[in-house]
């Protein structure tokens, strides 16, 4: 008799399969055409606001049942996406949440994101103005404290990228092939490297284009390491396609053409990108077709991984975004 896998323990948080909706006219604007152009909206994964790290919940939140866990800690940033689907995951399944972001309380406004998490009933750690070291080591710190007061706490690594969060985005790509069996290319933001991982592994490396965000310092390193833990052949990091081209100065700062991006999707398809992650992803797509490693006549996926709120949270760049006047109309009959 031949062993059995281990089955992996799920809890439902999201609503599968996410559409694959065809943008004709965001491609056509790109000069591809009106058929090669496709956007999986796993922006519309269902819970709490949506997004990427909901398909990571489902498997981290089902391991932390099973450990018989009580209190969810994650680390992230003031705006981070995944505390704030880590707090609605939290609230879904009866734990408590305990997010350490790096960041002060009068760092900058309290909305997007943040307000959420508050919503969603989790307590926050400010940690300050630290860096990847230390927010881990404070999510440590707060992991242990709460041991000692008696919880059993369950600690998320950031962005939920461990090679069981990871294991949400093979999902994903085995979803894809389902949807669109002749896709050439899937182009995704990556953060901390989890969602392109679960990528290559169900797709291969040649189909999967990641645009790094500047979140981490060794993005290749990383995802390369995450495909190895899937039980995939190991592939080099060096074999990997991942932009460089639109980190701009840095994981938290706006770019011209992440800004033309966020206008593009908006005023084609009506679709809403984030600053953080999506708008590089579609900048990073629009530098892929100006160099031709994106061509008229392929089918190219766009992956909408969320990140809604956090523009909420960004009010430098929703000042950007001009409301044009009424010429010539007035409210009077
Ligand atoms: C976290 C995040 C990403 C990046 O995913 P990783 O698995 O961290 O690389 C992309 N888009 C959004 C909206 C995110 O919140």
């Amino acid at each position: 008799m031949s062993a059995q896998p281990l089955p992996i323990g799920r809890v439902p948080l999201g609503s599968w399969p996410t559409p694959l909706e065809k943008a004709s006219r965001l491609g056509c604007s790109l000069g591809l055409g009106p058929e090669d152009l496709w956007i999986k909206r796993d922006d519309l994964s269902g819970l709490g606001g949506g997004g990427n790290k909901v398909r990571k919940l489902e498997l981290l939140c089902g391991a932390a049942l099973a450990d018989g866990a009580d209190t969810l800690v994650t680390s992230g940033a003031r705006q981070s996406n995944f505390a704030r689907l880590t707090a609605a995951a939290g609230a879904r399944v009866g734990l408590d949440v305990v997010l350490v972001l790096a960041s002060s309380a009068v760092d900058g406004p309290l909305g997007g994101n943040l307000a959420l998490d508050g919503l969603f009933g989790a307590s926050i750690v400010w940690a300050g103005a630290v860096d990847d070291e230390d927010l881990d080591a404070a999510a440590r710190s707060v992991t242990e404290q709460l041991r000692e007061r008696g919880a059993t706490p369950v600690l998320f690594p950031y962005g939920g990228s461990n090679v069981l969060g990871a294991r949400g985005y093979v999902d994903c790509g085995r979803e894809l092939l389902a949807q669109a069996p002749d896709l050439t290319t899937v182009v995704t933001a990556l953060g901390s490297g989890g969602t392109m991982a679960g990528l290559v592994y169900a797709l291969g490396e040649g189909k999967v284009l990641g645009v790094n965000c500047g979140a981490i310092s060794r993005p290749a390193a990383k995802v390369a390491e995450l495909v190895g833990g899937l039980g995939g052949a190991p592939v080099g990091a060096e074999r990997l396609s991942i932009r460089l081209d639109h980190v701009g100065a840095g994981y938290g700062e706006l770019t011209e053409p992440v800004m033309a991006a966020l206008q593009l999707a908006a005023g084609t398809e009506g679709i809403v990108l984030d600053p953080i992650y999506t708008g590089r992803a579609l900048a990073g797509l629009v530098s892929a077709i100006d160099d031709g490693q994106i061509r008229p006549g392929e089918r190219t996926i766009l992956l909408h991984s969320g990140g809604l709120p956090g523009l909420f949270g960004h009010p430098t760049t929703l000042a950007r975004i001009l409301v044009r006047r009424a010429e010539g109309l007035s409210p009077r009959p």
